[in-house]
Order: C-alpha cells, then sequence, then structure tokens
C-alpha cells in the first residue's frame, strides 16, 4: 500500500495552543511537524541581525535578495536552525516576536516561507500550524482545524512560556504584543489569518491536551486508518 500524503493543518491567533498540540498530535500519529511561525520567526531574526529591519518595522527592499544566503532547517525537538546555527531561544525571545508580523506581512517573505513549507512536506504526513495553511499554503489539506481560545487565557499562556524560557516578561507586554500581532495578522493584504469554510473550529479554552488530542481523534477516525484504537 502506498502511502499517502495527508496534510493536518491547523490555523489560529497567537499563544491558541498549536504548536504544543501538534507536536503531540504528530508524536501520536507518526506525522512529521512542521511550524510555519518558526520560519517566520527566523527571518524576522535574519532581517534583525543584516539591518534589513528598522526599529520602527520598515522592511528594507534588499531583504528579498539577502533571503538567498538564508538556510532554515528544523533539527531535533523541532529546533530551528540558521544553517548550522540553533536559533530556537532567539527567536522565541520579544525582540524577535515584536517585529515578525510586519515582516509576515510582505509578500515575497511569504512566497520564501510557502516554498519551503512546500519542499518540506513533499511526499510525507504532515502536521503544519500557522495562519495561512489551511487557506493559502495547503488549501486542499485533508483536515483543517482553527483553534481559538479566550484572550486571557492565551496571554496567560504566552506569559507561562516565557518564563519557562528563563525571560522576563511584563504580563501587560505580553497582552499588548498578543493583540497587535492579531490585528496585523488578519488585517494584511497577503493571506491574512482567516478561518478557511471547511475548517473545524477546536476552542480550547478550559480544555486539556489529551481531550484535545481526543477531539481530533474522533474528528479523523474512519477518515484514516491511522490509529488502531
Ligand atoms: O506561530 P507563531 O506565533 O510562532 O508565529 C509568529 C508570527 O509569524 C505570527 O504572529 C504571524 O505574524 C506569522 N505567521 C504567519 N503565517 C503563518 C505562521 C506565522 O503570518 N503561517
Amino acid at each position: 500500500m502506498t502511502t499517502p500524503d495527508i496534510i493536518i493543518a491547523i490555523d489560529g491567533c497567537s499563544s491558541t495552543g498549536k504548536s504544543s498540540f501538534a507536536k503531540i498530535l504528530a508524536k501520536e500519529l507518526g506525522f512529521l511537524y512542521l511550524d510555519s511561525g518558526a520560519l517566520y520567526r527566523g527571518v524576522t531574526l535574519f532581517a534583525q541581525e543584516n539591518g534589513l529591519i528598522s526599529k520602527d518595522n520598515v522592511v528594507s527592499a534588499d531583504l528579498e535578495q539577502a533571503l538567498g544566503r538564508l538556510e532554515l532547517s528544523f533539527g531535533a525537538d523541532n529546533r530551528t536552525f540558521a544553517g548550522d546555527r540553533c536559533i530556537e531561544k532567539e527567536i522565541r525571545a520579544m525582540g524577535v516576536s515584536s517585529q515578525v508580523s510586519p515582516i509576515a506581512a510582505v509578500p515575497f517573505v511569504r512566497r520564501w516561507v510557502d516554498e519551503r513549507l512546500h519542499a518540506l512536506a513533499a511526499g510525507g504526513r504532515v502536521i503544519m500550524d500557522g495562519r495561512d495553511i489551511g487557506t493559502t499554503v495547503f488549501p486542499d489539506a485533508q483536515v483543517k482545524i482553527f483553534m481559538t481560545a479566550r484572550d486571557d487565557v492565551r496571554a496567560q499562556r504566552r506569559y507561562d512560556e516565557l518564563v519557562m524560557k528563563g525571560e522576563n516578561p511584563v504580563y501587560e507586554e505580553v497582552v499588548e504584543n498578543l493583540r497587535q500581532r492579531d490585528y496585523i495578522d488578519s488585517h494584511r493584504e497577503t493571506s491574512p489569518l482567516s478561518r478557511a469554510a471547511d475548517a473545524f473550529i477546536l476552542d480550547n479554552s478550559d480544555m486539556t491536551i489529551s481531550e484535545e488530542v481526543a477531539w481530533v481523534k474522533g474528528l479523523i477516525k474512519g477518515k484514516f486508518a491511522l490509529y488502531d484504537d
């Protein structure tokens, strides 16, 4: 039996718990997990380190050509690499979070990331999370999920995540960053964040990850022979 290409697309606002959920689901189902946001974060770090984005978020046109020398990939534990340098810690810090949405609104950046996502997903069974996976990157994905959670729950999750990573976040700044990213992500011209018409909504404000996994297994049960129970 040939292995079918199966794409599970998970989209939603910032800090709805997409990546934690996607990683666990990928492990349970034996899929490859691809974090599209990490690529936008990697491009942002690259632009910052090369002086290609100003403090007030003006992105230089030179970034387009410079991207020719950026190689982003994923290593063990889904850690993000630029060439052979692990950039996982840097791309999750507030410095990158505060400029990633303006970078992700630039059409040539979106094209660059989309090409990499297609190359990384080629021929496999993939779970990918982001903002436009089910609408633009893989509009034919077999399963589409749109994740939501209450604002206070999302802010607390993001705050806790930063503390766990050894940062010293200010709660109000975390709330403001989420608010700004949501706004820019859903109002940009190219591939704005929106729910695909055929996406299932998962509001996980009051759910544990195991409940979320059980929910999605119920959703895809019978669709593919992916697991025994
Ligand atoms: O998922 P994460 O919060 O790490 O994504 C960081 C940023 O990358 C988002 O706020 C958004 O601006 C951008 N992004 C995007 N499209 C995607 C994934 C992420 O525009 N598919």
